[in-house]
């Protein structure tokens, strides 16, 4: 018998429930609203950018934590937008996405035996990133319709194992913006606990009903101890692009660089060169992207509310949750199997971003960053949806 095995780490946590959706929905022919990617075209000018910077033969490695371009664009939009100053040369680090960036920032920051904090529901990779690092997922609740958190449960969580706390804010899965109040909360368990916070800012843009981001990096005392994530791909429509960042204090911008440079060495060069570009297009752009959002985000909420689910109306980024009790099926999971299935939406499982699905309200969650056409077409399949009565 062959010793041939995967190393145990790996059995530690499921694959990603994201590309097994968009296969379903491939092989089903469904309108595909599980993972989160645009339908539609990226703005021109970056395209060009991205093709110009090829054809002058920008092919090879970048310097490894990111190019000069680019690195100083970063810095001055964080800083002109938040009052924030950031060194470029010191603080900034260009990955393969955000998620190398939080993958990153997660093994130069964590020590096995260290308890990371995750808000639950959460985006699926933070537990395998701190798991991958060592580190303890510690899991607090937010809680529907609102998605707010129980300071007492969130103060109760912290300890002196705590090193880190994650925050996503515009949140994925729920459209949850964190308010100056509540990040203020955790800005001073951090301070107590000498904790980092590492906040995951990829929707900062994607805000509805005249809301403004807060980073928790800008409130006080805060820049000293905050890692923020964030990168193009949902503000410039291109995911497939790869380009992420962390911004941290120097203190630990050697580690998460050292990390980062082993992982990939570098972005890929032409896109970054695209990503100086667009980071300098102004905040016109910012404004006609969430104001789009913003319609799409409506358009979605009608369908839904029509065909009888719940909605919780997302406050930023491009995921709405809704509530699927009234359609009467087991679970979540085989409610989203079933609409893939027979009546062609995809969607995913609001239970995959819960420690334990059974313990999770059941929801599925929406993704509308698409094309107006593609959420009318999958309300037209909706309508087909029997509510739970004439099951
Ligand atoms: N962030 C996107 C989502 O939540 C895509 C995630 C992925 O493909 N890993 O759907």
């Amino acid at each position: 018998m062959s010793k041939v095995r995967s190393a145990r780490r790996v059995s530690a946590f499921a694959d990603s429930v994201f590309g097994e959706m968009t296969r379903l929905a491939n092989l089903h022919g469904a309108v595909n609203l599980s993972q989160g990617f645009p339908d539609f075209e990226a703005p021109a000018a970056i395209k060009d950018a991205a093709c110009a910077a090829i054809s002058r033969d920008q092919n090879q490695y970048a310097p490894p934590y990111g190019t000069r371009e680019l690195c100083e664009a970063i810095a001055g939009d964080f800083s002109r937008r938040h009052g924030v100053p950031i060194v470029a040369d010191e603080q900034v680090t260009v990955c393969c996405g955000s998620t190398e960036a939080m993958m990153a920032v997660m093994l130069s920051c964590l020590d096995p035996g260290d308890e990371v904090i995750v808000f639950e529901p959460f985006y699926e990779n933070y537990g395998p990133d701190a798991i991958l690092s060592g580190a303890t997922p510690k899991f607090v609740r937010l809680r529907e319709p609102d998605w707010a958190f129980d300071p007492a449960e969130l103060g109760a969580a912290f300890s002196n194992r705590t090193r880190a706390i994650v925050i996503n804010s515009p949140n994925n899965p729920t459209g949850k913006v964190f308010s100056r109040d509540e990040l203020q909360v955790i800005a001073e368990l951090c301070q107590r606990w000498d904790a980092i916070a590492i906040s995951d800012e990829i929707y900062e843009h994607i805000l509805f009903d005249g809301r403004a981001h807060i980073p928790i990096a800008s409130l006080p005392g805060m820049a000293e101890r905050t890692v923020t994530t964030s990168g193009l791909s949902k503000t410039f429509s291109v995911t497939g692009w790869r380009v992420g960042w962390a911004i941290a204090p120097a203190s630990l911008t050697g580690g998460i660089r050292k990390i980062h440079d082993f992982l990939t060495v570098a972005a890929p060069t032409p896109f970054q060169d695209a990503g100086a570009v667009a980071l300098t297009m102004g905040d016109e752009v910012y404004a006609a992207l969430a104001a789009g959002y913003q319609a799409k985000r409506d358009l979605l909420m009608g369908i839904l509310e029509r065909q009888g689910f719940t909605c919780y109306q997302p406050g930023g980024a491009y995921y709405l949750m809704a509530d699927v009790r009234p359609f009467g099926f087991a679970s979540d999971a085989e409610f989203a199997h079933y609409l893939i299935k027979d009546i062609g939406v995809a969607t995913i499982p609001g239970s995959s971003f819960y420690i334990d699905p059974k313990t999770a309200p059941p929801t599925v969650r929406f993704c509308f960053s698409k094309q107006d056409e593609t959420l009318r077409e999958a309300g037209r399949r909706l309508a087909k949806l029997p509510c739970s009565a004439e099951l």
